[in-house]
């Protein structure tokens, strides 16, 4: 079993419930335990601003599928959820990243793990945060020290 932390976000169709929903058919899977999940946030898009603001949650699973397999779980899931792909960072109803693999670095053609953006993106370090404080990235970085070099522009949700 390894430790995996996602990304959770969504900002069509009922944010909240998406992200609620995503998270009860992830815990469904026999493959997936869902071990933590952090609070909910409100943020504003990256890439194109002319879309509603986002909901954003990260969550812990422990799983022993592959990786590649468990991305093929989350597209599927972001698929249920009619996820339809416009434009390039634009709206969408459900999307499911893989931020870290236990403490693997992965560069397939479908899967860079750490995340390539999780660094530089608060409404992914902040939730992580609060659900592993003392995490350490796969290379060798605190998590505390990252985050301080990106500003908490995050509202809670509610
Ligand atoms: P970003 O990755 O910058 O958050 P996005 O989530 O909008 O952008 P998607 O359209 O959801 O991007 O995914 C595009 C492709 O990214 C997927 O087809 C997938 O193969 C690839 N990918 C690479 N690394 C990852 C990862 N760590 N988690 C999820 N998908 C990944
Ligand atoms: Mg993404
Ligand atoms: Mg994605």
């Amino acid at each position: 079993m390894v430790s995996v932390y996602i990304g959770l976000g969504s900002n069509l169709q009922g944010p909240e419930q998406q992200l609620r929903s995503a998270l009860e058919e992830l815990a469904a899977h026999p493959g997936i335990e869902l071990a933590a999940v952090s609070s909910f946030y409100q943020s504003k898009p990256v890439g194109p601003q002319d879309q509603p603001d986002y909901v954003n949650a990260v969550a812990e699973l422990r799983t022993a599928l592959p990786p590649e397999a468990l991305l093929d779980v989350l597209q599927a899931t972001e698929n249920q959820h009619n996820r339809v792909r416009l434009r390039h960072w634009g709206e969408r109803t459900l999307d499911l990243d893989i931020l870290l693999y236990g403490d693997q670095t992965l560069n397939t053609p479908r899967l860079i793990v750490p995340h390539k953006e999780m660094c530089n993106r608060s409404f992914v370090l902040y939730p992580l945060a609060e659900i592993a404080p003392q995490l350490t990235l796969p290379d060798g970085r605190r998590l505390p020290d990252v985050l301080r070099t990106v500003t908490n522009d995050l509202l809670p949700l509610r």
